[in-house]
């Protein structure tokens, strides 16, 4: 009998519940610091290690396995296992494909794929090409971290010169709209893309209730907004994933599997313009345990992201087919 198993941080609540709704048990890897999650119902096993870069540990592996363990990673997973040891290590099963990891970290990967995909994206730039406001960002910075925008390759090189940052970056057109982040399920059982939710970031000081004039604002997330979509921008947003998707094919041969993001800018167009990609569950899906609005429009029953998951599994397991949605 399978478990359901997660590190304890992001979404764990949100997956753990969802195993327990399609009556998987749970188990739950933690730091010993995080005892509130025995507060919460979800986990019916916790395992506490000292850092949760422990679960690299062969021989935790190897016990993870005995229990029929399959992880569901989230963005806690992935900056805890480098892409390097998670893709040639970790034995584990894993829910999703673990090979598209590396194009989510490496800004210049994600764009190839965002290019396959033919979506709109950002235009990027030289700094001596700056011709309209840019936004500089590093690469993997957590947070918008050091972000900063320009006008002209003046204000970049001054305002380049003055960041203590030294890391690799990348200068995107800045997007003049509202941010809106979709949450999709691609189901290999079904060769469906499913639609499961939206959100918006909670960003401090993005969203700090008075912004100081001349400050660079900062991007760290604190939590989310929950969001129904003008209805007929559907079609955009149904037509961006299943681009998404049919590219992801061409960079892995399983693709996409399972909870996927897109984060994007909606200009006044209206056209929806994709800044990132993250293959795994977002933490704005929390929000909508039990269900979202379009989760219930297809199953009519609570159907969160991680009980979709679940549901997923499930179905593997019934049909002998737990290697297709596993990587
Ligand atoms: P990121 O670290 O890429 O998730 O970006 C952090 C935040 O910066 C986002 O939530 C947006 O509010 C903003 N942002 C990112 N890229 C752009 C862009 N090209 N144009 C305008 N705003 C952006």
């Amino acid at each position: 009998m399978v478990t359901i198993a997660t590190l304890g941080s992001h979404s764990a609540l949100n997956i753990l519940a969802g195993a327990k709704d399609e009556g998987f048990k749970t188990l739950l890897l933690c730091e010993r610091s995080r005892t509130f999650y025995e507060r919460f119902s979800v986990a019916d096993e916790i395992m506490y290690l000292n850092s949760l870069s422990e679960i690299k540990d062969p021989q935790l592996q190897e016990t993870l396995i005995q229990k029929e363990v399959v992880l569901i990673p989230h963005g806690s997973f992935i900056s805890y296992l480098d892409i390097d040891s998670l893709e040639t290590e970790f034995t584990v099963p894993i829910l999703g494909n673990k090979y598209l990891f590396r194009h989510e970290s490496d800004r210049n990967l994600e764009r190839e794929w965002f290019l396959r995909a033919n979506v709109r994206i950002p235009r990027t730039f030289s700094p001596d090409e700056i011709d309209t406001r840019v936004i500089v960002k590093y690469h993997g910075a957590k947070g918008g971290k050091g972000y900063f925008t320009a006008d002209t390759p003046q204000e970049f090189y001054h305002k380049q010169k003055e960041n203590e940052e030294k890391a690799e970056i990348q200068i995107q057109e800045w997007i003049h709209g509202v941010t809106m982040y979709f949450h999709y399920f691609y189901s290999p059982l079904n060769r469906e893309l499913e639609l499961t939710s939206i959100d918006r970031r909670y960003e401090t000081t993005a969203d700090a209730v008075v912004s100081l004039p001349n400050r660079e604002p900062t991007y760290v997330v604190v939590g989310n907004f929950p969001l129904a979509i003008r209805e007929s921008l559907l079609e955009q947003v149904f037509d961006i994933g299943d681009k998404m998707v049919e590219a992801s094919q061409t960079l892995h041969e399983r693709g996409l599997i399972g909870p996927f993001c897109l984060e994007t800018i909606i200009t006044d167009k209206p056209e929806i313009v994709v800044f990132e990609i993250s293959a795994r569950i977002v933490a704005g899906t929390n929000i909508f345990v039990p269900y979202s609005p379009y989760s219930y429009a297809k199953y009519f029953e609570p159907m969160s992201a991680g009980r979709r998951i679940a549901r997923e599994i499930r179905e593997a397991v019934a049909r002998g087919r737990l290697k297709d949605i596993t990587t």
